[in-house]
């Protein structure tokens, strides 16, 4: 069994993108990172994002509105950051609070600068395979973790525990695609789906995103299967610093021994989303110096 390193493989991307960075000449890559409000779990991966992007050399912006900000006023927010030609990116870190329409928010950030990938012009480009658009971060770093770990989904039975926009529905989207490294038979399991072991027991490859903590165990799992925990759920423990530890989708300690790959949490799939945000941002920057 090996354990997938998602912080080493996460940092020789982020080294790369320094390299690339850094033989830029005059203005760097700018990403805007709006977070509403202060969710304590928003507030750590803003500024674990702003943290990666000085390591890269990308300059961040962080605009932090208050939590009574109403919708018009987060809509002419990001018209204004759309509008800016030295802003590149514009991430607007999810959740937003619930009187906030969170994917009327995504659809007004310009397809250009959406480097988070949740435009619908983006969720769109993936169901076509139109490679020109930006692609959802998780997601993306869930593919690049499997390619740069020499998964090879083609023809593999991958079952994806999940369905939601960020997460479920892209990468079921993206193992299916027709072209090297995809091209799956894909299985998308949510909370109405029936016999969910039976299921999962057929996955040579098991995504996980639903955030339930542990609730992947061994009956499930098919001896051999490459593991992937997106679940990222914060549980009490007084016993940490924080007041809590994290904790992933699936029973590591049960599941692990059955796997022929699995990735931990924390130090899997989380690292690598922030990667491929910067990925993303350098591209954006990229794509409008060169028009
Ligand atoms: P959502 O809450 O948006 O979606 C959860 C999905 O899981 C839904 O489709 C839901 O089904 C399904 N689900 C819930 N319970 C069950 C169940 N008992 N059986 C089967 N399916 C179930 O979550 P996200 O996709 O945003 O996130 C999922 C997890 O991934 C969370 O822990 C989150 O913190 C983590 N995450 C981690 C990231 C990272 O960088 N590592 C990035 C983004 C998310 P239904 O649609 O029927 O409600």
């Amino acid at each position: 069994m090996e354990i997938i390193d998602g912080n080493q493989i996460a940092a020789s991307i982020n080294r790369e993108l320094h390299a690339e960075v850094a033989s830029l000449t005059g203005r760097k890559p700018c990403l805007a990172l709006v977070r509403v409000g202060e969710d304590p779990a928003s507030v750590s991966y803003v500024k674990k994002k702003e943290k990666t992007a000085a390591e890269i050399g990308v300059t961040s912006r962080i605009i932090l509105p208050p939590i009574t900000i109403t919708q018009g006023e987060l809509f002419r927010l990001i018209d204004e950051l759309n509008e800016n030609s030295t802003v590149d990116g514009i991430l607007v870190q999810s959740p937003l609070p619930p009187h906030l329409d969170e994917v009327a928010v995504f659809r007004r950030v310009n397809p250009e600068k959406d480097v988070d990938g949740f435009n619908t012009v983006n969720l769109g480009k993936i169901a076509q395979e139109d490679s020109s658009g930006f692609v959802a971060c998780t997601p993306a770093g869930i593919m690049e973790l499997l390619a740069r770990s020499h998964v090879d989904l083609n023809g593999k039975h991958v079952v994806v525990l999940g369905r939601s926009l960020i997460v479920g529905k892209p990468i079921a989207l993206l193992a299916l695609q027709k072209k090297t490294g995809a091209n799956a038979t894909v299985t998308i399991c949510h909370s109405a789906t029936q016999n969910l072991p039976a299921i999962t027991r057929q996955a040579d490859v098991l995504i996980a995103a639903i955030g339930r903590p542990n609730f992947v165990t061994a009956t499930m799992i098919k001896p051999g299967a490459v593991v992937i925990d997106v679940g990222i759920n914060r549980l009490a423990d007084p016993s940490k610093k924080s007041g809590y530890r994290l904790t992933g989708d699936v029973n590591f300690s049960e599941v692990a021994p059955l796997c022929s790959k699995i990735t931990p949490v924390p130090g899997g799939v989380g690292p690598m989303t922030v990667a491929m945000l910067m990925q993303n941002t350098v591209k954006a920057f990229r794509l409008r110096s060169s028009r």
